[in-house]
């Protein structure tokens, strides 16, 4: 598909700063070649001060829409004329999409991680334990509670945090929430389903860094999930494998919330294979 005419591509792309080491145009880029897409996607190095220049700038090009990496998912809601329901529940925008004349600001990283748990399991009715309250965390507390999980217990060693994310699960959906303080090794309880680490802990080059959870209560979770995405296979993946859990990386999830852009933007829905094989190749993983 195209924009208009022969020589007018779709434009997408990525505001950001550092974006030097962030590999989503190459996965977005294949997707795109694989499709016979003909969109572009942008990596752009964008500062603070000039995110709002750089979304007037993708407003009047007739950017098809673009992700929003650190330090602007939080501040690039001010340059947008409304929120889908995840995002403004979550209260952060990794993807905005052109909509007519309306710059509309999506999440997608809870929903990339959503389509991975759905693939291994149905997530209505799940008792969720989520590791660590921060951005990735938010995502995934209200992309589970929206999809029907019967509890979530977020488990994070400063309550300021978890409180208001688990004010916001109550306030926008029918999950029981609870919080819980991460103090010493943390006991996964019994009949969990889904146990997400939504830490930074195991990301490259610390991949043999597992959060502090006993090991041993590893196998009392069904389903165990990481958001690492490099290196796709942590230690605490490892030791959830090893106790006869599934599992589920975070590779997966960063490639899902890529085809959640590229199906919001153009309209297709891109094959995650296609997306994973290219990310895996340019992070050498
Ligand atoms: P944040 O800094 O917003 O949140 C990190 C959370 O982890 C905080 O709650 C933090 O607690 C907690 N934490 C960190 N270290 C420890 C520890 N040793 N013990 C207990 N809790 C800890 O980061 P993000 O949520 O934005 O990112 C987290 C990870 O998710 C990153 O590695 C990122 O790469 C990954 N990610 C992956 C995505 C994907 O598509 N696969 C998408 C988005 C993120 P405290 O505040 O107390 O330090």
């Amino acid at each position: 598909m195209t924009a208009h005419g022969t020589f007018l591509s779709i434009i997408t792309g990525s505001f950001s700063t550092p974006a030097g080491e962030n590999p989503t145009v190459a996965m977005m880029e294949a997707a795109y070649a694989h499709h016979g897409i003909d969109a572009r996607y942008l990596n752009c190095e964008v500062d603070a001060a000039h995110l709002g220049d750089a979304v007037r700038g993708a407003r009047a090009m007739g950017w098809a829409g673009f992700n929003c990496s650190l330090p602007h998912k939080v501040t690039v809601i001010d340059h947008l004329d409304r929120l889908a329901d995840s995002a403004r529940i979550i209260g952060a925008v990794n993807c905005v999409v052109a909509d007519g004349d309306e710059l509309v600001g999506e999440n997608t990283d809870g929903k990339g991680f959503l389509h991975s748990l759905q693939g291994v399991t149905d997530v209505e009715g799940t008792r969720v334990v989520l590791l660590g309250a921060g951005g990735a965390a938010r995502a995934i507390a209200v992309e589970v509670a929206r999809a029907g999980a019967a509890s979530l217990t977020i488990v994070a060693r400063r309550p300021e945090q978890a409180g208001p994310l688990a004010d916001a699960v109550t306030a926008n959906t029918a999950t029981a929430c609870d919080v819980v303080a991460w103090q010493g090794d943390y006991a996964v309880p019994g009949g969990t389903d889904v146990l997400v680490n939504a830490t930074q802990v195991g990301l490259h080059p610390a991949g043999h860094v597992m959060p502090p959870v006993e090991a041993a209560t590893l196998g009392n979770a069904r389903v165990v999930a990481d958001v690492i995405p490099n290196p796709p296979t942590t230690a605490f993946l490892q030791a959830a494998r090893d106790a006869g859990c599934t599992t589920l990386d975070g590779l997966g999830m960063l490639v899902n919330q890529g085809a959640v852009a590229v199906r919001l933007w153009t309209g297709v829905d891109p094959d995650p294979d296609v997306m994973r094989r290219k990310v895996a190749e340019v992070l050498g993983i």
